[in-house]
């Protein structure tokens, strides 16, 4: 087991600007003491979007550090995957919910249903952030109410703000 791999990368040095390929350690892969190109190194750790190589100068001697982004193929599939996985996870589990969808608040009067990847939803052109026509009665009830205690923490946020703002006033800020 070691405690690196080595990247052979053409980089500038930030101290006298030559750029010359060098082999940098490289801790964010396997640490087998292995040496790779650049490209095969990218591909292998294709699931991290940045990577840190670390070595000296061949020219002038200063020690060096990178922060690089994996720029390969496989590493923007691997991301798209991610999205779409993420995305599919949403839909599933908001067009699971149809017809009662859950309230989400966020800050300040911004109320909203979570009905955004609902495919139920989308087919019946309900627009994002309301309840579609087909909620029961008892939902849309529990939601009214869910509603009207989310407002009046709002107003309190908003009392708040202007009490702060006063004291500003008074400090001559
Ligand atoms: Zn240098
Ligand atoms: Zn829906």
């Amino acid at each position: 087991m070691g405690m690196f791999d080595y990247v052979a990368a053409d980089l500038f040095c930030c101290y006298c600007g030559i750029q010359a390929s060098q082999d940098f350690q490289c801790k964010d892969g396997p640490c087998l003491l292995d040496v790779y190109t650049r490209e095969a190194f990218e591909d292998l750790i294709f699931e991290k979007s940045q990577y840190r190589l670390a070595g000296t100068c061949n020219n002038c001697k200063n020690n060096l550090q990178y922060l690089i982004w994996n720029k390969s193929a496989k590493h923007s599939e691997y991301i798209d995957q991610q999205i779409f996985k993420s995305k599919r996870n949403l839909q599933d589990e908001q067009t699971s919910q149809h017809p009662n969808h859950p309230f989400g608040g966020g800050n300040l009067c911004n109320y909203y249903v979570l009905n955004a990847y609902c495919n139920k939803c989308q087919e019946m052109g309900v627009e994002n952030g309301s309840l579609p026509p087909d909620v029961t009665a008892e939902h849309k009830k529990l939601i009214e109410q869910q509603f009207e205690v989310f407002k009046e923490k709002s107003l309190k946020v908003f009392k708040m703000c202007d009490e702060i703002s006063g004291v500003y006033e008074d400090d001559n800020w």
